[in-house]
């Protein structure tokens, strides 16, 4: 039994845990870490005493001396929510990694985390490859990892990097504060930790920006050996259904239950392939909605699939008139607190997609937001859009975007245009007609805790203004440019797909310039702003 964290060898209750019952020999505690925020994968909860499930054994319970006379009888041990066989947990072992050497999809990242000899380097590869797929699918992240890479291959070349040009390559993989942490962490390890990345999951986590429980695991895990567990969305799913674990997946309690036994689990001679093939398993057969149960390596380890076959042919006896009870395949006995809630029980027609379940979501916040796009002929003909920088902070920082204004809801639209109308003047220094703004419809796109509705306007200019140097930076930019930037996918939804414009006569030509020096559309500014 291992001790709660922090003891400082004073005598604590000990917990169940599955770790505890495995009887490998092993007497390491599994690492004691803290989520980070933004570990959008991580899914952690810090070991704390306090959530640790509830059916504790005490001290006494466990050792020969004398019992408090007033202690209260010990729970039992959910045993079906445990491994508790040793010969079990090293088959499914080698059943998983013989599986995922047969079939584990071809990665980049993987490829390097296997051929890379520098340990720095491969750290720093996985570490990218684990940020970009935190809340992103595989087949989206392959592109940006790979122009990622191409560009800064390593940390010192990252550490190098503008904000600017993460948020570019960035542009179009969403949770864009994950690049910006990326880089701060690689500056950090450059100027701080003399370009050595932290040698151990603890380490990693207490050390670096961005990078909670599961990082540190994973780099960790897969880039030192370190035999540590993972716990993501496709591990909670996978060992919920292996375990019959039905209480709600997101809870403290349960989060603390899956890092005790991934850790227990965790292969020792190959942590890092042991964890990238239980995620794959999730990732490709024992998927949210359809598992592949058949295709599955370790399908005689998943109580899931035993109770469904259970049910099966016990629905196959009574249809014979040969029906018996059906051992082994009910919740465990008074309110298990890793069984499905009472109020939601087992559902025969759900099969092993009961497992895992989650408390009802938090529905999104709604948002309405004017957005104008302010166009003008440049030279050449070409059409040119005014696009402004977001602030640092806060969502979307430092992106680019059509100049844009919060609405209250349910503003009508004759308000709405003078609210933007307002915007543009005071930021543009000149007088902005609500009449000229012509509304072009509405774009919907959800964020991951915002369903945001953009109500899109235009607005020709046939003058020249004098942008507020004093306001947000700001510049002038073709298709071509606007869609090379660093702007986020909902304005590219904006603007539509690329189109094919009649070139404009020359002679309408607008002078360049742009109120940020240096970028693309400084070329040639009169105005030197
Ligand atoms: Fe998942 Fe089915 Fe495999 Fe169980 S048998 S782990 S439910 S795919």
């Amino acid at each position: 039994f291992r001790a709660a964290a922090g003891t400082g060898g004073r005598r604590e209750k000990p917990h169940f845990s599955p770790r505890a019952l495995i009887g490998s020999g092993e007497r390491e505690a599994p690492p004691l870490l803290q989520g980070a925020p933004g570990d959008g994968r991580a899914r952690v909860s810090p070991p704390r005493a306090s959530l640790r499930l509830p059916f504790c054994v005490p001290v006494w319970a466990l050792t020969p001396c004398c019992p408090p006379a007033a202690a209260p009888a010990p729970a039992p041990p959910p045993a079906r929510h445990l491994f508790s066989d040793p010969a079990e947990i090293e088959a499914l072992r080698r059943d998983l990694l013989a599986w995922y050497d047969k079939c584990k999809r071809d990665l980049p990242w993987r490829t390097r985390a296997a051929t890379e000899p520098d340990a720095d380097r491969r750290a720093y590869a996985v570490w990218v490859s684990e940020i970009m797929l935190q809340q992103t699918q595989v087949a989206t992240v392959i592109d940006y990892y790979n122009r990622w890479m191409q560009k800064w291959p390593t940390l010192q070349a990252l550490a190098q990097a503008s904000l600017e040009e993460v948020n570019e390559l960035w542009a179009g993989l969403g949770y864009y504060s994950r690049g910006k942490r990326l880089q701060e962490a690689a500056r950090k390890v450059v100027s701080e930790l003399a370009g050595q990345m932290p040698r151990t999951a603890e380490d990693l986590q207490k050390l670096l920006p961005g990078v909670g429980q599961y990082t540190a695991g994973a780099i960790a895990s897969i880039s030192y050996g370190q035999a540590t567990g993972v716990v993501d969305g496709n591990v909670i799913r996978v060992l919920c259904r292996l375990r019959c674990i039905g209480a709600d997946s997101s809870s403290p309690a349960v989060i603390d239950w899956l890092w005790d036994m991934a850790n227990a689990l965790v292969d020792r001679s190959r942590p890092g392939d042991f964890n990238q093939a239980l995620m794959e398993l999730g990732a490709t057969v024992c998927v949210p909605k359809a598992p592949l149960c058949g295709e599955c390596p370790v399908k005689q380890h998943c109580r899931a699939r035993l109770r469904v076959e259970k049910e099966l042919a016990f629905a196959s006896q009574k249809l014979f008139g040969k029906a018996t009870p059906v051992p082994d395949v009910e919740d465990c006995a008074g309110g298990c607190p890793l069984c499905p809630p009472a109020a939601e029980p087992w559902d025969s027609s759900l099969g092993v997609t009961n497992f895992p379940r989650k408390a009802a979501k938090k529905q999104p916040r709604v948002a309405r937001t004017a957005t104008c796009v302010l166009e003008r002929r440049g030279c050449h003909g070409d059409h040119e859009y005014l696009i402004v920088q977001r602030p640092s902070s806060g969502l979307l920082a430092g992106l680019w975007e059509f100049p844009s204004l919060p609405l209250a809801q349910d503003l009508q639209e004759e308000k709405q245009k003078e609210a933007l109308a307002d915007h543009l003047q005071a930021w543009m220094g000149q007088p902005v007609v609500a009449g000229d703004l012509q509304l072009i419809g509405e774009v919907v796109h959800i964020f991951s805790h915002i369903h945001q509705t953009y109500v899109v306007y235009s607005l020709s200019l046939d003058r020249d203004v004098t942008l507020d140097p004093a306001s947000s930076p700001s510049r002038w930019v073709t298709e071509e440019e606007f869609h090379a930037s660093a702007v986020s996918t909902a304005m590219k939804k904006v603007l539509g797909p690329p189109r094919a414009f009649p070139p404009l006569p020359p002679s309408s030509c607008v002078p360049e310039r742009a109120s940020v020096p240096g970028s693309p559309c400084s070329r040639g500014d009169p105005w030197g702003l």
